[in-house]
């Protein structure tokens, strides 16, 4: 039997490998603090939890629209008119079994076979293979720990090419929380309208930022709402990652061909998750504060701790749940240093070449894990740490 030649692009995650040993290790009954988790910790908010219930028991179990329940899309339209100042009506929008998926058929649906992506790195896991599935070729720009992890402009610009179709941009960023601000953005804008790029605009962590630093849709900039493709959803903000809930908002053309895919893979979101997607973007916000807040108080922590740590250099993030360390001084593989700190520390983290070749000489640490855990973890992995350096 043959496997098809597209899967030798598509590799298993880089944290697989950390994964397989944390349930070793687990099963042998030693106490791992996970660190390595992209999920927030806390559970998904009662109300919302009740309105899936209750339209379960009033049956709504059947398919949906394609596009979603018109409830969720036009409070999907609300917020985005609200929040990000960008217009859309509800067919420009499209409620997606994830984020994930939503990142699937815009790539599917904009991209040729041999068109390039360019995609800043270290990035989130999934851009690459999504581009790779719809035959397109992706293409890392790196970003420098220098630079604070912040896309260049130049560095992007040197990638172009006349095969070069769309670029992909996530802020606030996973892996490294950092959060670009408006002339960044702006800049790029430019780029993509010179160049008649789309663009992808991860937003996912938007409303998981500190310091007073304000989310703005790269959509909102001139030029730009017709070649956006916005991604966004529900699974941080409202803890609802294993819902599978999450939308793109597009100018009609876009989601005229998005849909497409949609319909003849997925269908629609899950009809019941839906009522309480509606439930979370019109309820009560109360408790997404409070776990902003609570991430802002680990990380204010974990940040202090990081910076007086041997051989490490954390970068100062302004949202999502991660911060991003530099650990090149201390002379190993970030393989080597997550393995270390699993087996030494119990402690575990994912070496930054999981999220691209640009992410070497990195760890990611997630605090989506208590308070309580954190000050134990950050003990060991000093003392572990020191043995390294
Ligand atoms: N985008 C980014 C940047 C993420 O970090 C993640 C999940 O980790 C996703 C999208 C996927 O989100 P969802 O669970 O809604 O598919």
């Amino acid at each position: 039997m043959q496997i098809a030649d597209r899967m030798a692009e598509i590799r298993f995650s880089g944290i697989r490998k950390i994964l397989e040993q944390v349930n070793l290790l687990e099963k042998q009954g030693r106490h791992i603090i996970r660190l390595e988790i992209g999920r927030p910790d806390f559970d998904t908010p009662q109300h919302i939890k009740d309105a899936a219930i209750q339209a379960l028991n009033n049956g709504q179990v059947h398919y949906s629209s394609n596009y979603g329940i018109s409830q969720l899309s036009e409070a999907i339209c609300n917020k985005l008119e609200t929040e990000n100042r960008v217009t859309y009506a509800p067919q420009e929008v499209i409620v997606t079994a994830g984020a994930n998926e939503a990142v699937f058929i815009a790539m599917m649906a904009l991209l040729n076979p041999g068109d390039e992506v360019l995609i800043p790195d270290p990035c989130w896991v999934a851009y690459h293979p999504c581009a790779t599935m719809a035959g397109a070729t992706p293409v890392s720009v790196p970003l420098h720990f220098a630079k604070g992890f912040v896309p260049q402009v130049e560095d992007i610009a040197a990638q172009i090419t006349p095969k070069t179709r769309m670029l992909v941009i996530n802020t606030p960023q996973n892996p490294t929380g950092v959060v670009y601000g408006p002339e960044t953005l702006q800049k790029l804008a430019q780029l993509a309208v010179e160049h008649n790029l789309y663009v992808l605009s991860d937003e996912i962590y938007e409303r998981i930022i500190y310091d007073g630093a304000r989310h703005v849709s790269i959509a909102t900039f001139p030029g730009m709402r017709e070649r956006t493709v916005i991604i966004n959803g529900m699974s941080k903000i409202f803890s609802m990652t294993g819902w599978r809930l999450g939308y793109a908002a597009a100018d009609r053309p876009l989601t005229d061909a998005m849909i497409r895919i949609h319909q003849n893979t997925m269908a629609c979101a899950t009809s019941f998750a839906q009522w309480g997607g509606v439930a979370a973007l019109n309820g009560p916000q109360q408790p997404a504060e409070e776990m902003v807040a609570e991430f802002k108080r680990r990380r204010n922590f974990l940040y202090q701790a990081l910076q007086e740590m041997p051989g490490v250099r954390p970068v100062h993030p302004s949202g999502a749940f991660y911060l991003f360390v530099n650990i090149e001084e201390l002379g190993r593989s970030s393989e080597e240093v997550a393995m270390h700190l699993l087996e030494k520390a119990g402690v575990a983290v994912v070496p930054g070449s999981s999220f691209g070749r640009f992410g070497e000489g990195c760890l990611r640490i997630s605090y989506a894990n208590s308070y309580e855990n954190l000050e134990i973890a950050v003990d060991r992995m000093s003392r572990a740490l020191r043995e390294l350096n």
